[in-house]
This record gives C-alpha cells, structure tokens and sequence, in this order.
C-alpha cells in the first residue's frame, strides 16, 4: 500500500460521554496529522485531548464524524487502522509483576507479531532499556516507566506514534532522554502526535502545533507560522498631551488609544523597529512620558485562544 499523504485524517470528530453532563466533549473536530510530522495537541485541562486520543486507541468510542488511521476507517477497518498506530495514554497503568522483556513479548502476542518477526531486544535498546529489561518493572524509575509504555507502543512496529502527557510528572533530565528516543523514532521515519502541558517542549520539538478549547480547534498552523505571532510587539507610549488622531507615519500600523493620553501600537519586530515609531510620534509633535514593551510568546498565544483567563 502507498503510504497516505495524512497519518491521521479526522472528520466532524464529536464524543458525548453517557452520564457526562450532557455537555459534549468534542464538538466536530476536523483534523489532519501529515505523515513524517511531529505534531503537538495543545490545549487547557480538559479541552478534549485525551477523548481524542483514547478514540484514536480504540479506548473510547465515538458519537459522530469519521477517523482514518493510515488510510483505515477505524469503524469499516478496525484491524488495519489499528495495526498502524501505537498509542502511549495518560494514565499509567501497569503489571508490576513482568519484565520489560516478558511485558514487550506478551504485548506482541496481543498485536499478533508472529515469534520471528519481534524485535522485543530492539526496542528495549532503542529506549535505553537494556539494562532493565529482565528487571522487575516495578523497580524502574518513573522515567523508565514513560519509556516501557512508549516501548510498549512500539511493538507492532506502527508508523505512527501518539503520546497523551508522555512528559507529566517526569523531571527534566528524564524528560530529556525520553525525547531523545522518540526524536530517534521519528529520525526513522514514525510520525508522532503528542499532547504536552509543557509549551516550551512543544515549541522546541513540534513541527506543527495544533490548540482545542472545550472540544473545538482553535489554531491549527505549522509551529513556525505560529511563532510569528510571537514576532508580534506592542507598544504602550503615555505622551504628553491628549492623542489627537493617529500620527501620519503610524498609518501602517496596528494603533489604538488606550486612554486619553496612551497609545498603544502593534508591530512586528521582524519587520519594524521601535525608532520608526518613536520618530512618527515625535513627528507628529507628540512628547513621550513613558513607554512599555510587551512581547508575545506560545503561552499568550495559548492563553487568547484559549477562554482560560
Ligand atoms: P484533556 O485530556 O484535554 O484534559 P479530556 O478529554 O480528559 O480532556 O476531557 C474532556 C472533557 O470530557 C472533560 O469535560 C471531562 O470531564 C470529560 N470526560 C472525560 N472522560 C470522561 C468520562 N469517562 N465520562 C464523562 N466525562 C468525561
Ligand atoms: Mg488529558
């Protein structure tokens, strides 16, 4: 099969919980991951993140709209869709009592892996578990914990990989290498999906960052296009007398009078600089008393798309 131009295509996607508050969780989400991206799932506790994931897992099941997975309708082609996903979920849950080895081998017996076909060894190794993997998992660190569920995940070998929180909870120095292995995996070709409350992670890591709200999309762009917006400055300037008009060189800017004597001015640092806009103010025979500078980043941009105040 010819491998789909989308990993993920997800089509007027809505969950209405039974016993839920009636409220819906996703409210008609449409979504396309790119095969070979690294894509971030951002968005407030509660958005819809992990109802979206679980359905994708299989773990919850739909009310309405369509899912492909790797070119597979979950409903029409359940097997298949499945077969191309492996999918790390929020919570943990765990048999202490097995190996990472015994846990891996009895995993791909789940997923049908034929015995010649397993690569248990492998992906131990490609997660840095080697040393682990005839220990007891209940003897591994929280961090190596994060890292058998990915391991886990991977054992059907799916082209695409989907992680719910992989990095809560896991101190930084851990949360640097899990990402080190899963920047390997996509190296080798697996398109990731990730939620993440970390916006730094997702900023650094992300190729195309996508934010919901109370089960709808909010932003949906490559990670550059929305780092843009933090190219994005605003200028408060307190002047020395009450703001008559905007001053002619503003023209092609963003301006706004905040109070009688402030003006508040938005322009992109990439294309403007603060002395073009002070010389127009003082062109204009305007003083300036006090100014102040703001710059955006990922989180205003997560915070003014988002309600959360
Ligand atoms: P997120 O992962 O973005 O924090 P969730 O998908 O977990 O969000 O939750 C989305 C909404 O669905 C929330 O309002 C949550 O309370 C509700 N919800 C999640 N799971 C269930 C469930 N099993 N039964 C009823 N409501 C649920
Ligand atoms: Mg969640």
């Amino acid at each position: 099969m010819i491998a789909p131009d989308n990993a993920i295509e997800i089509r007027g996607l809505r969950k209405r919980y039974r016993g839920g508050k009636g409220h819906e969780a996703l409210k008609g989400i449409d979504l396309d991951i790119p095969r070979g991206s690294f894509f971030g799932l951002l968005g407030p506790n509660g958005a819809g993140k992990s109802t979206l994931i679980n359905i994708l897992a299989g773990l919850v099941n739909k009310s309405e709209g369509e899912v492909r997975i790797w070119g597979f309708d979950i409903d029409r082609q359940p097997r298949s869709a499945r077969a191309n996903i492996g999918v790390v979920p929020q919570e943990i849950s765990f048999d202490a009592f097995f190996t990472p080895y015994e846990a891996l081998e009895l995993q791909a017996g789940l997923y049908g892996v034929p015995k010649p076909e397993r690569r248990t060894m492998d992906i131990l190794a490609a997660m840095g578990l080697t040393d682990k993997a005839h220990s007891y998992a209940r003897a591994l660190s929280g961090g190596m914990k994060r890292r058998l569920l990915v391991a886990k995940a991977m054992v059907h070998s799916p082209p695409i990989l989907v992680l719910d929180e992989p990095t809560a909870g896991v101190d930084i120095e851990l949360r640097q290498q899990l990402w080190e292995h899963i920047e390997a995996l996509k190296s080798g070709g697996v398109t990731i999906m990730l939620t993440t409350h970390y916006l730094e992670e997702a900023e650094r890591l992300c190729d195309r960052i996508a934010i919901i709200d109370k089960g709808v999309v909010v932003a949906n762009e490559p990670t550059q296009t929305l780092l843009q917006r933090i190219d994005e400055r605003e200028l408060v300037l307190r002047l020395d007398r009450s703001v008559a008009g905007v001053p002619e060189g503003l023209r092609g800017f963003q301006t706004k009078t905040l109070a009688d004597n402030e003006l508040s001015v938005r322009y992109s640092a990439s294309l403007h600089r603060v002395d073009e806009v002070l010389s127009a103010v003082h062109g204009a025979g305007y003083g300036i008393l006090d100014l102040t500078m703001r710059e955006a980043d990922l989180e205003d941009i997560f915070i003014s798309l988002t309600s959360r105040k």
